[in-house]
């Protein structure tokens, strides 16, 4: 089959009340065991931002790590890991963010990303645009410039890409 032929939609499984009542949990795993479809999501996001000249890929754990490292391979430039703080062994620079109840940081390598360099951010969803933007702040903390995000899925609903003004967005599927 070739990538055009693939309805990606098919390939998610939608879980309800998970993490917690009232979430439609938009579950990728459905999609990435299946090597075919995984492949052309991955080959249709690296066509879509090809154009975008990245010279890294930087994605969030864990799910981002999913997508971002292969479409790093894709493009044919290195991953930059953006991570929980305290996980990374080198020196980091942090990022806050509001969770529903309380804060988290994310974290990444001060070295992760030279000053000029144009990022593309990967995950697996954009919804509130939380943790896109707080990526957003680490790069360009590093002097990187964010050139575009990517992702497999967007939850339109949630307005998550009014968080990343000025930044390239594709997503291979929405929901509205
Ligand atoms: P956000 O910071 O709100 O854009 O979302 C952060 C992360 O939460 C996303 O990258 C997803 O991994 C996860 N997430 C949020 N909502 C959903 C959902 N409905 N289904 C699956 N994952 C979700």
């Amino acid at each position: 089959m070739t990538s055009s032929t693939y309805n990606f939609k098919d390939y998610i499984r939608v879980i309800s009340d998970f993490p917690q009542p009232g979430i439609r949990f938009k579950d990728i795993t459905t999609l990435l065991k299946d090597g075919d479809v995984y492949r052309a999501a991955i080959e249709q996001m690296r066509a879509a931002v090809e154009h975008l000249k990245i010279d890294v890929v930087a994605g969030p754990e864990a799910r981002g790590f999913v997508v971002g490292a292969p479409l790093a391979l894709a493009l044919g430039v290195g991953f930059a890991p953006i991570r929980k703080s305290g996980k990374l062994p080198g020196a980091t620079i942090t990022a806050s963010y509001d969770l529903e109840y309380g804060k988290d940081q994310l974290a990444m390598h001060t070295d992760s990303i030279s000053p000029g360099q144009r990022v593309l951010i990967a995950d697996d969803l954009l919804a509130t645009g939380g943790t896109i933007a707080t990526s957003i702040n680490l790069i360009k903390q590093l002097g990187g410039e964010v050139a575009g995000a990517a992702f497999l899925i967007e939850l339109a609903y949630l307005t998550g890409r009014s968080k990343l003004d000025g930044v390239d967005i594709f997503s291979l599927m929405t929901y509205e």
